[in-house]
């Protein structure tokens, strides 16, 4: 076994003193493990980011990031890039799938007293990993191993990993552990941390198509959430592309759901008439929500899909895993910088953890009743819509900002 050198940052100081940081360690190079890397990076303090696969994250599957998300994005340096690659969602819409009519409309623009970005950006997460990468590579405090699996790792006084890359293990050396490794997290499991939740009976079918949806639903906008009992559908409008999210019945076979014959037949009853388009892309999924029961346990925190799984209903799982990145980012410098005490680490982990489960986990798990037709302790989405309080704390709620009502 050989060991890594240690990277290690000297970072001068306003009053010339000059400062030797140990490097944070970061499990995943997905969307949430580069954002925390870049918050890091982008506050002077140097990364370690390992990633088993020999690329970072090109999954097709987040693209809504909420107005709180675009304000991280454009301290990061990043935002004026994402904004020229997505196309911006100003009105969230609900439907009625019986009546094919328009049951409520929410517009943006009311919250533009709370942000400097009313609206919501509509990106694929690809394109968000690359750009997240191409930062990094440019702060010159990151190191991103692709191809290294954290195999094991030691959590007493600071933490060593043990990783292996091409047939070798080494062992690496830092302040912190933070685990951006998704959802099978092997260090959650490493450290016996319970996942605790549900799995969802209806799986979720994605496609990407080239759709018009205004030639079928008159009026149709940017975000639509088509609310029906037997089958809902979120839909997307990417700029070049037109994202259908459908729930499928429960048990429903995910082979079947993704043939041609079987997705044709599904959006002509959407549309209420054949259409000719293009299916770009398909993918089903199975839809969970569950939190770890903690997410900091000494010098190791957990964030992203890694602590928790959402319904993408409300589009929030990328969304809320990238506020724990900004969230941990801020007590991991006070911690390298200034008190050296980790339980600073250990109150934002337990913050993010109190305000997942309360606010971003309830809210989802509602639109996902709501999209169901489940009836709901609250007025109707309509008389929510109609009604200006309401309709400003809905879309609040919606766009995880509830705290800014
Ligand atoms: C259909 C669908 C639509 C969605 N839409 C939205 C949306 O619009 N908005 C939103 O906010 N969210 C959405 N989500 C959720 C979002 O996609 C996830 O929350 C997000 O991908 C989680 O990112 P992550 O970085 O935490 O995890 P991941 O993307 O899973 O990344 C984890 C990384 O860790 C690596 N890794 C794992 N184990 C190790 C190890 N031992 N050593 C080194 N590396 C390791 C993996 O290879 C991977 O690259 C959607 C989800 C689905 C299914």
């Amino acid at each position: 076994m050989s060991h890594y050198g240690i990277l290690k940052a000297i970072n001068p100081r306003s009053n010339g003193e000059v400062i030797v940081v140990e490097p944070i360690l970061i499990s995943g190079a997905g969307p949430v493990g580069l954002s925390l890397a870049l918050a890091l990076t982008s506050r002077g303090i140097p990364v370690v980011v390992l990633e088993r696969r020999p690329i970072a994250g090109w999954e097709f599957r987040a693209t809504t990031f909420h107005p709180p998300t675009l304000e991280m994005f454009h301290r990061w340096g990043i935002l004026g890039r994402l904004d020229e690659l997505g196309c911006r969602t100003r009105v969230l819409q609900y439907w009625d799938r019986s009546r094919r009519a328009l049951i409520a409309e929410f517009d943006y623009n009311q919250l533009s007293d709370v942000t400097d970005f009313p609206f919501c950006l509509q990106c694929s997460q690809h394109l968000v990993v690359r750009e997240l990468y191409d930062a990094l590579q440019k702060s010159g405090l990151a190191d991103v191993r692709l191809g290294t699996e954290i195999v094991d790792f030691n959590n007493d006084g600071g933490v060593e990993v043990i990783v292996e890359s091409h047939g070798q293990s080494a062992a690496i050396k830092g302040a912190v552990l933070c685990a951006a490794d998704g959802r099978d997290s092997f260090v959650r499991r490493r450290l016996e941390i319970a996942f605790e939740g549900e799995v969802y009976a209806e799986p979720l079918l994605l496609i990407g198509t080239t759709i018009e949806m205004g030639d079928f639903f008159r009026g149709m906008k940017d975000v639509s959430h088509i609310i029906d009992t037997h089958q809902w559908v979120i839909v997307t409008a990417l700029g070049n592309e037109t994202r259908m999210i459908f729930g499928l019945e429960p048990g429903a076979n995910p082979v079947q759901a993704q043939t041609n014959e079987a997705i044709k037949m599904r959006v002509a009853a959407l549309l209420g008439r054949e259409a000719d388009y293009c299916i770009q892309h398909r993918a089903v999924h199975t839809v969970h929500r569950k939190i770890a029961t903690r997410f900091a346990e000494k010098y190791v925190a957990l964030l992203g899909d890694a602590a928790h799984l959402l319904s993408p209903v409300l589009g929030s799982g990328l969304n809320c895993g990238i506020h724990d990145a900004d969230a941990y980012a801020d007590a991991i410098v006070s911690f390298t910088k200034g008190s050296g005490d980790i339980t600073a680490l250990h109150s934002a982990a337990e913050r993010r953890r109190e305000k997942t489960a309360h606010q971003v986990q309830n809210r989802a798990h509602a639109e996902y009743l709501r999209l169901s037709e489940i009836k709901l302790n609250e007025p109707s989405i309509t008389d929510i819509a109609r009604t200006p309080a309401l309709a400003r704390k809905h879309l609040l709620r919606t766009s995880l900002m509830a705290d800014r009502g």
